[in-house]
């Protein structure tokens, strides 16, 4: 049978070729159930879909998503979407002490903001919801552990955690089989039910499986599959007291979701041989289906000037270095989003930097270009004045003002035009007047004439300043033939042209100036604490002039501040006709050296 899509070329990568030549050999044609009918294993048989594949993005709500998540859900929901399958958002909640609801919610919040959904069509066109908690399985894996048990597979090791870890031995040494190693299958399954009634104390003993002390691959030194663990579960509450090890829950829940391809970080390389040896073993058992899943790794993103740990993350938030999860300076997607990336930028982010297999670190100023290309065509232009002084026009007359007409975008013309106002007293830019000119200095200076974007030529006359000796007010004279859209604008020829807002129409905002949380591109590199390089000025808030419609900007609307960058109505602290405004990213780089 054929594919019901033919893949989109999109960025090729290794993983490509590898489904690639699945969906060619016809592997997921038909798919054989060993099961029995009732199994909790079955309520994924019916979705079971002849060439088409499944891939998962898995997160543990232990903490919120960040931008490394961002690569793995446009890899895994990217692959299905180009290639007509399903990808599941599967919630892997098998660690019950860090989990909670708050995560899970804000996760797949992220996951949706990125633009993928858990609602998909299955087959005969009925509707399936694609999203799964590991711990729906814990029934399924108990028995799966049993079943294990039964066929010599699986053994309850009653040693200390000490003596696990010294009888593990080293990368160099074999290990020791443990003396609870060749209990009986009878023994072994009445602790192990014993385990789960409760009778026996946290950490007292746990299933391993039964694999080889002696594997090079330390891995398969009979690494545990069921702990003891009296802890509350958001999803189970208070049922367990034994829970799975996430190395055997993960191909458990992939097998049981007939996911096809699972993709994961390099770290898990080493984990392959064992979830190979446990799909073998259960689908053995008559467990699970085949073809099982199989496992395929890629590097995870690395991105220079922030930190991509849940732990690191947690210590920010917890520690308040930062004032939220979605403060806007953090590397979480929540915090992103209220910094103004948008999911343009994401996906365009990750199809730069690719999938390989080799480990390697993004430079940041990768992620910042993506966003300023996805903005520069999306946000509408605008004028602010971030440090303002005042400009008069002395022979512009009192009371007055007119029209001027400043295009939204100039790229794209069919947005037209809007008004802004003109009048005799003007906000300008501090650093768009300078009494002694350096070199090359073409704003406004004594003597010199400049254009107001959208409005006239000036020629500046004097300056006042106050007794420190800062400029407060500039005063120009205005030439009336010269105003922009007028056959006279191009009589006068000037070098600098200059931003500016009326002072009596200027609405006054509040901005917040982000710039990067670490001031090292590998924070804590060495023998620092990565909180040592946090950027004392990650954040300065000012007081700023805007251009009047700029008052009725909505939460999360973007704009590009004409000659600054590219700005966001605070999603969160932004009230009607009183938003607040986060700096996304400057329009050209200055970290660069
Ligand atoms: P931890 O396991 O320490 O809690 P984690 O960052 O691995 O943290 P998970 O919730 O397990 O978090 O991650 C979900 C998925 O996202 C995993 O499949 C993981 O491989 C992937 N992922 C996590 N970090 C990155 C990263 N930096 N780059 C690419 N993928 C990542
Ligand atoms: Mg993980």
């Amino acid at each position: 049978m054929s594919q019901e899509k033919a893949p989109i070329p999109l960025g090729s990568n290794f993983i490509r070729g590898i489904i690639d030549r699945d969906l060619a050999e016809n592997k997921y044609a038909t798919k054989k159930w060993a099961g029995s009918p009732g199994d909790a294993a079955h309520q994924n048989a019916g979705q079971v879909d002849v060439a088409k594949i499944r891939t998962r993005f898995p997160p543990e709500p232990n903490g919120y998503l960040h931008i490394g998540h961002a690569k793995s859900i446009f890899l895994n929901f990217g692959l299905a979407r180009d290639y007509g399958g399903i990808c599941h958002l599967r919630f892997d909640d098998t660690n019950p002490e860090k989990e909670s609801q708050e995560y899970v919610d804000s996760i797949s919040e992220m996951v949706s903001w990125l633009g993928f959904g858990w609602d998909n069509n299955g087959q005969d066109g009925k509707k399936e919801s694609n999203l799964y908690f590991a711990s729906d399985y814990f029934d399924f894996m108990y028995r799966a552990a049993e079943g294990l048990i039964e066929n010599g597979h699986a053994y309850v090791d009653e040693q200390t955690a000490d003596e696990m870890r010294i009888n593990r031995g080293t990368l160099t040494e074999a290990g020791k089989d443990s003396p609870y190693r060749n209990r009986s299958v009878a023994d072994n399954l009445a602790k192990f039910r014993e385990m789960r009634d409760g009778k026996h104390p946290d950490g007292s003993m746990v299933l391993r499986a039964k694999i080889d002390m002696a594997s090079g691959n330390i891995n398969m030194r009979d690494p545990a599959i069921y702990r003891i663990r009296r802890a509350h579960h958001h999803n189970t509450g208070d049922k367990w007291c034994i829970y799975p090890m996430y190395t055997f829950a993960h191909p458990i829940e992939d097998a049981l979701e007939t996911v096809t391809h699972s993709i994961c970080t390099l770290e898990f390389e080493d984990q392959r041989p064992f979830y190979d040896w446990l799909m073998e073993h259960l689908a053995e058992a008559g467990l699970i289906a085949q073809p099982v899943p199989k496992q395929y790794e890629f590097a995870r993103l690395n991105l220079t000037y922030v930190v991509l740990s849940k732990r690191k993350l947690i210590q920010l938030v917890e520690d308040k270095h930062v004032s939220s999860w979605d403060d806007p300076r953090l590397p979480t997607l929540a915090g992103a989003r209220r910094r103004g990336y948008t999911p343009e930028g994401f996906k365009l982010f990750t199809d730069r930097i690719g999938v390989s297999k080799a480990d390697s670190w993004i430079e940041y100023s990768i992620l910042e270009d993506c966003m300023r290309e996805v903005l520069n065509q999306e946000a509408e232009r605008r004028i602010a004045v971030l440090d303002p002084i005042k400009l008069v026009i002395d022979n512009y007359p009192e009371n007055a003002s007119e029209d001027c007409f400043a295009p939204n975008h100039p790229l794209k013309p069919e947005l037209g035009k809007r008004t802004v106002q003109l009048s005799k007293t003007l906000w300008i830019e501090r650093e768009d007047f300078m009494e002694e000119p350096a070199k090359g200095y073409f704003r406004l200076f004594p003597g010199n004439m400049v254009r107001l974007r959208y409005g006239y030529v000036v020629k500046c006359t004097s300056c006042e300043k106050d007794p420190q000796g800062n400029v407060t007010t500039v005063h120009c004279e205005y030439l009336p033939d010269t105003k922009s859209g007028t056959p006279g604008s191009d009589s006068v020829k000037v070098k600098g042209n200059i931003h500016w807002v009326s002072a009596n129409h200027a609405h006054e905002a509040e901005i917040r100036m982000y710039d990067r949380l670490f001031k090292d591109p590998h924070p804590g590199s060495g023998d620092k604490d990565f909180l040592e390089d946090i950027n004392p000025n990650s954040v300065t808030t000012i007081k700023a002039q805007l251009e009047a419609s700029l008052k009725d900007a909505k939460p999360a609307e973007s704009f590009q501040f004409e000659r600054h960058g590219y700005f966001v109505a605070d999603r969160k602290e932004s009230l009607a006709g009183k938003p607040v405004f986060n700096r996304t990213v400057t329009l050209k780089d200055a970290w660069q050296k």
